[in-house]
């Protein structure tokens, strides 16, 4: 591990005060599970860390009904949320999957948010690739079971965060701070293709934090999430999908579906969401959604399975969603 200088940040402006615009030089810490394996493979080398645990780490309620949640509370605590669980099934739902119990008790939603991808030529310092200056991409004629079928290019990655997704879903808005102000940027438009972004993979700088996520009223939306993994393991989903829906006498009248884990942003589908609206909330509705959402994934030499993983997790999404049994 390269040595670096560590601040304990108390509040948001000190944390402000102590990133730097170069990227990757400071870096944020917050429960560390992310950040530490990346420091000690190397593929982190930051001159500075800032811990940032003294961001806010409450849940409040807005005045229009959603909630604020800041990005220091835990997952653990997101999850026993009265109204998360209530009124954002689809989120407290990806939260209670996310990695094991010892994780959701140190991971932090700001963390969460912004973990880095798991592509293993990424993880390994062995691997110049794209995405950290290199030549190219190892996965195209490698490894890429687990990467991209929607969206990829030039670099294959795949999202991580399983918090995003449902995020996405519900519309939410992210507040970020940095030294020209703050601002609230909607979820869907936070996290970028790596065709626009190779070396990160949202919209923060360097000088920017993550502070709180910003939910809108959920009114009577019913969501679900619904996550496909290899024999229940604590390891990232191969596919999933979060829904949310608004339902009148047992017919769609809105919906949002977002697929995680199958392309490098959380990938909302409006193909699947006109196939939705106006029509029955039932099973052959929801297969005819599935079809859409995935009628444009181009897997790549490993992934063609994800396909039907994807299409399956986007069916029981609006299924569960809906309270209607297949
Ligand atoms: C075995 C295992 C299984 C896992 N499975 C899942 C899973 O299924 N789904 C899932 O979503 N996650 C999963 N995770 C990831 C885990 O949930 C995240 O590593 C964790 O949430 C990161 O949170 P943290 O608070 O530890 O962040 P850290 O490791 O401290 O930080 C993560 C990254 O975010 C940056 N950062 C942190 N806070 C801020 C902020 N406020 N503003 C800007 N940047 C910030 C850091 O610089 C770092 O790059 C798994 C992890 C492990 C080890
Ligand atoms: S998918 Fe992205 S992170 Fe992985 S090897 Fe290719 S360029 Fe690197």
């Amino acid at each position: 591990m390269k040595p670096f200088a560590y601040v304990k940040a108390a509040d948001e402006k000190q944390a402000l005060a102590a990133l730097g615009r170069e990227r990757g030089k400071v870096l944020p810490l917050a429960g560390g599970m992310d950040l530490v394996s990346l420091l000690k493979d190397r593929i982190a080398t930051p001159d500075r860390v800032v811990n940032v645990k003294g961001l806010d780490g409450t849940i409040t309620a807005t005045p229009d009904g959603g909630l604020r949640i800041g990005a220091a509370v835990r997952l653990v605590d997101l999850i026993a949320h009265a109204t998360v669980s209530s009124q954002y099934a689809a989120l407290a739902e990806a939260a209670s999957e996310t990695g094991t119990p010892q994780i959701r008790n140190l991971g932090t939603v700001g963390g969460n948010l912004m973990q880095r991808p798991r592509c293993w030529y990424f993880r390994n310092e062995e691997f110049p690739c794209l995405k950290k200056g290199g030549a190219r991409c190892y996965s195209v004629d490698g490894e890429n079971q687990f990467h991209a079928i929607l969206g990829g290019g030039p670099c294959h990655i795949v999202h991580p965060s399983s918090l995003a997704v449902p995020l996405v879903a519900f519309g939410a808005k992210l507040r970020v701070v940095g030294p020209r102000g703050e601002k609230e940027v909607l979820a869907e438009e936070f996290y970028e293709l790596p065709e626009r972004n190779l070396y990160g993979e949202t919209a923060l700088r360097p000088d920017e934090l993550l502070t709180h996520v910003i939910l809108p009223p959920a009114k009577a939306m019913k969501s679900a999430t619904y996550e496909v993994r290899f024999r229940s393991s604590h390891d990232w989903p191969i596919a999933f999908a979060s829904v949310a829906l608004a339902l009148a006498n047992g017919t769609v009248s809105d919906a949002r579906v977002v697929l995680g884990a199958v392309a490098p942003i959380p990938w909302r589908s409006p193909e699947a969401e006109a196939a939705l609206k106006g029509q029955p909330a039932n099973e052959a509705t929801a297969i005819k959604a599935a079809e859409a959402a995935l009628a444009g994934a181009t897997p790549m030499t490993q992934n063609a399975y994800k396909v039907q993983v994807a299409r399956t997790a986007v069916k029981r999404a609006i299924l569960h969603a809906a309270g209607v049994s297949a």
